[in-house]
């Protein structure tokens, strides 16, 4: 098995994981809200986190289906900006990166 095929199995599970957690809050959020004013806007409330957790989980989603694919053609660990290999060490620590540690560097000092 190639390290990359490797970590497409982790990807998988981590996904499985991930689709079943976005799913329950999924359920949590739709839940009809309770007669009662006081705790309808206490579920308001409530809802705030979950819907931020939902929203964190469905970018990592598509983060890992965004990898998945990448390692299907064969293009998982080349930077998607400077075309240069992006070093094993940091597709370890991070398995969804698109690009080299330079680059992602480059556009975070950019963003900032
Ligand atoms: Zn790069």
């Amino acid at each position: 098995m190639t390290s990359h095929q490797s970590i497409a199995l982790a990807l998988r599970a981590r996904l499985d994981e991930l689709t079943r957690r976005v799913d329950d809050l999924e359920a949590e959020l739709r839940q009809p809200l309770d007669a009662d004013f006081e705790e309808q806007a206490a579920d308001l409330q409530d809802d705030e986190p979950l819907a931020a957790l939902e929203d964190a989980g469905r970018g990592e989603i598509q983060r890992i289906r965004m990898a998945l694919a990448r390692i299907d053609d064969g293009s998982y660990g080349t930077c998607v900006t400077c075309g240069e290999g992006i070093a094993p060490a940091r597709l370890a620590a991070v398995p969804t990166a698109v690009q080299c540690a330079g680059c992602a560097g480059a556009t975070k000092s950019k963003r900032t």
